[in-house]
């Protein structure tokens, strides 16, 4: 297996941050070796995040440049390096969260690794992974929610969204959603949200209170402005403001979710059972080629898109 491995292979790096033209498509880039700790995984299907987005435009500090954008995938591993691989060996189908996706092979380090259940196709593992996770852990650990609580999500036919209006209904909440377009509306509903509003021409707060008879939502999980940053940095706020009712205000980030490979196998393997058990629709909104990832960049950031956007190395 390992002779097969080639010594360059094709990726997508920048240079300097800035738009969609500083995204290079290159033919030549070295394939990484995997270093103690670490697998080498050949590719199926990358997952596209908003944080790509982010580290291009430069909101969030690339670590060094060239950079290799792109935070998960799914493939096979085509060979492991030394030391603690969590039983992982060359040949698993694995879906994994790590830097350098945006590549043919990326060194992989194990802890973020984990076996696809054969019932899960590596396209499917690789357009649930991090956005799922994002949700389950939202509705979790960011604020635990209960069977009957009304919570309400913005941008709910995105990725993350889609998976939170299915999680929520799966656990017994009642989601209102938010969203821009009829069409966005519509496809959010089908996911399990049970009221739509939608935000280009309707009052939010005046909806909200009138669904829940006045009492409002338990929680709001927002990615446009409290666990992320879709329309650009998020302005601060003013503290006194959360007195009126107690509001608890969290700026939770996956990541931190998933310090240890427990927790990452725990969220992992529930996330991989409420796909296959509650038969999840894992929306993706296209395919695109590794070279066209600039024309996906743009239809994220348009807001032109629904559920997940995968790249095809
Ligand atoms: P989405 O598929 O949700 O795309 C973003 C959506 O946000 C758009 O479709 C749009 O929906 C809405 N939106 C509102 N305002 C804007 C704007 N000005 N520009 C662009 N989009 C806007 O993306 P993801 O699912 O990948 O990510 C959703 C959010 O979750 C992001 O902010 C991301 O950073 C965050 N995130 C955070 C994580 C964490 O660990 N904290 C992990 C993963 C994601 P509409 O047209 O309906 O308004």
């Amino acid at each position: 297996m390992a002779s097969s491995i080639p010594k360059t292979m094709a990726g997508v790096l920048i240079e300097k941050t800035g738009g969609t033209e500083v995204l290079q498509y290159k033919t030549d880039l070295p394939v990484p070796e995997p270093k103690e700790g670490e697998v080498l995984v050949k590719n199926e299907f990358i997952g596209i995040n908003y944080i790509d987005t982010y580290f291009r435009t430069g909101l969030y500090p690339a670590p060094h440049f060239p950079y290799i954008l792109g935070r998960e995938g799914s493939g096979t591993i085509v060979s492991a390096g030394s030391g603690n691989t969590y039983n992982l060996s060359t040949g698993d189908r694995v879906a994994w969260m790590a830097q350098g996706a945006y590549a043919e092979y990326t060194a992989v380090p194990a802890l973020y690794a984990h076996k696809i259940p054969d019932a899960i196709s590596s396209h499917d593992a690789a357009a649930a992974l991090l956005q799922g996770l994002t949700a389950l852990t939202l509705i979790r650990e960011a604020h635990h929610v209960n069977k009957g609580d009304w919570v309400l999500v913005h941008a709910a036919a995105g990725g993350v969204g889609l998976w939170l209006c299915q999680l929520l209904k799966a656990v017994g909440a009642r989601t209102i959603g938010t969203a821009s377009t009829d069409e966005k509306v519509e496809l959010a509903k089908k996911n399990g949200a049970e009221v739509m509003i939608n935000y280009s021409h309707e009052d939010v707060a005046a909806r909200v209170k009138e669904v829940t008879g006045g009492a409002g939502a338990i929680a709001v999980f927002d990615g446009v402005g409290n666990f992320g940053n879709a329309s650009g940095a998020v302005p601060p706020v003013t503290i006194a403001r959360l007195s009126a009712k107690n509001t608890k205000l969290l700026r939770p980030t996956l990541f931190n979710y998933m310090v240890t490979r427990e927790e990452f196998e725990t969220y992992t393997g529930e996330l991989f059972e409420f796909m296959t058990r509650d038969k999840m629709d894992v929306r993706v909104h296209e395919v695109y080629p590794l070279k066209e990832v600039a024309r996906a960049h743009q239809d994220l950031e348009g807001r032109k898109t629904t559920g997940k956007l995968l790249l095809k190395p």
